[in-house]
């Protein structure tokens, strides 16, 4: 089944349960000034589960577009080195707003994997929040499933994606318990199921939350029950057309495939195996989409967050040779892939092209010299495993490199990078800006001075961003 089938029946199955179909909403939200980039469906019906929003229907069903590249949320680490996670993905969804609730939302979903996408049910196990009976009994009850196929977890495994059984949105918003279904690869690939120790790898992958949303956490850490228990659900559209198509990788899906080949021809590589070839073609789509939504890039914000995966995908082509433009060329493969299921990319695929040629041409700039710079501060380590603060950030002030992509190319060699020296140095720039800035005043008589003074410095480590993320885990 092809990825645009799959979203059709999806939507298609929970609009025969009488569910609305409601159209993705933007990247950037426009309900939630503390949220980076939309992360999960729920973002545009935040104010339905707290009754602050009426809508005609109580039922609703989405393929939503999602950014995790910042924040509480952020994968952009993860690409190129696991199977599952992108920085732009869809997240297929299903809402009860006050309508139903647990055992709707677990028989559905069951339906939905095993007798429409007709999945193998022995591959599949759930987890449920660990004090969760009910949750626990519909599926072992009603749905049929042998106890040991439903494991118990609590708040935090502690596992490196910190996820858990309680979905919050973030320190303040609605809440509550979770179940989620995961599938197994086989034993082939290396991982444990959820709550074992080896559980990050990526045997076992989570496929769909089904969130219970029961509360609204207020600043204070209080947990206020909602107008009416309500379901959020979400399931990553590449995860499950990897299943359907059987493929373990999302990368190796149909769309993927054709995005990977294209970024191979673009920059003149044959080993489509590369993990480079997966990160461009993550990227472009990520990138695409937040120009799409209106997002430009910029040295703060959601502009410096684009910046910086325009950033990382160029130098990952540079690693592959190509030493010209390339990226903006892709959108056009992209738009073969996506653009029947987004009208708005086929519109603005012109404009979108354009701001990444104009990009990529001005880090092309500095991006071989930096480069070179980094791989001779790395060659003269020895045995050192850091690489200096000093060189992170002088690779940040004076040849555009974002922190994220120095310690890509850190971690691509077995290195780590010294935040601290680099926190440090930056300080001192910092410093250095507002004396200056200050002694121009008194020189200029008093003619303020804007960006300079102004300028406190990124909270690049960070995601680049002070606001909060929706967590959905
Ligand atoms: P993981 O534990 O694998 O990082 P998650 O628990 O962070 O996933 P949720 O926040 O529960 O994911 O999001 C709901 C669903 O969205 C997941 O079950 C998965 O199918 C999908 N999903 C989440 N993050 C990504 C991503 N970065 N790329 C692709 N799909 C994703
Ligand atoms: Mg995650
Ligand atoms: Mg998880
Ligand atoms: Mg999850």
């Amino acid at each position: 089944m092809k990825s645009s089938e799959l979203r059709q029946s999806f939507l298609s199955y929970f609009e025969s349960k009488q569910h609305q179909i409601v159209d993705s909403s933007s990247l950037v939200p426009g309900n939630d000034p503390t949220l980076l980039f939309t992360n999960a469906g729920m973002v545009q019906f935040k104010d339905v589960f707290l009754g602050d929003d009426i809508r005609p229907y109580t039922r609703a069903t989405s393929s939503q577009r999602c950014v995790r590249a910042g924040g509480k949320h952020n994968d952009l680490e993860n690409v190129g080195y696991t199977a599952r996670h992108h920085t732009f993905f869809e997240m297929l969804g299903n809402f009860s707003f006050g309508d139903y609730f647990k055992r709707e939302a677990i028989g559905y979903a069951w339906e939905f994997l095993t007798v429409v996408l007709k999945l193998p049910t022995e591959k599949l196990l759930v987890t449920v929040y660990a004090e969760d009976d009910e949750a626990f009994d519909i599926w072992h009850k009603e749905i049929g499933l042998p106890k040991d196929k439903i494991i118990r977890i609590g708040d935090n495994k502690g596992g490196r994606y910190q996820s858990d059984n309680f979905w919050a949105m973030g320190d303040t918003g609605p809440c509550g318990p979770c179940s989620e279904v995961f599938y197994d690869h086989g034993e082939h690939i290396w991982g444990g199921p959820p709550g074992s120790p080896e559980e990050d790898g990526d045997r076992f992958i989570e496929i769909w939350n089904v969130v219970f949303m029961q509360f609204n956490r207020s600043a204070s850490g209080e947990m206020a029950a909602l107008p009416k228990p309500s379901v959020d659900t979400g399931m990553g559209l590449e995860r499950i057309a990897a299943i359907l198509q059987g493929v373990h990788s999302n990368y190796e899906i149909d769309l993927f495939q054709n995005l990977i080949s294209a970024a191979a021809k673009a920059v003149g590589t044959d080993d489509l195996t590369s993990q480079s070839l997966r990160v461009i073609a993550d990227h472009i789509r990520s990138c695409s989409f937040m120009i799409v939504d209106g997002v430009v890039p910029s040295n703060e914000g959601r502009g410096y967050v684009l910046r910086r995966i325009v950033r990382r995908a160029v130098r990952h082509g540079n690693k592959l040779g190509q030493n010209g433009v390339f990226f903006h060329t892709l959108v056009e493969a992209l738009d073969v892939e996506m653009g029947d299921a987004y009208p708005e990319l086929r519109k603005l695929k012109e404009r979108v092209a354009s701001i990444l040629l104009k990009e990529e041409e001005q880090f092309a700039k500095t991006l071989d010299q930096g480069m070179k710079i980094l791989e001779d501060a790395i060659s003269q380590l020895g045995d050192e495993k850091v690489i200096p603060g000093e060189t992170v950030f002088k690779l940040y002030d004076t040849y555009g490199f974002p922190v994220d992509l120095t310690n890509d190319v850190a971690r691509e060699n077995e290195l780590e990078i010294d935040e601290e020296g680099f926190e440090v140095a930056m300080e001192a720039q910092r410093t250095r800006a507002r004396s200056a800035s200050n002694f121009s005043m008194d020189m200029s008589g008093g003619v303020t001075i804007d960006s300079v003074t102004e300028f406190t410095g990124y909270d690049y480590l960070e995601g680049q961003c002070e606001v909060e993320t929706i967590l959905v885990d």
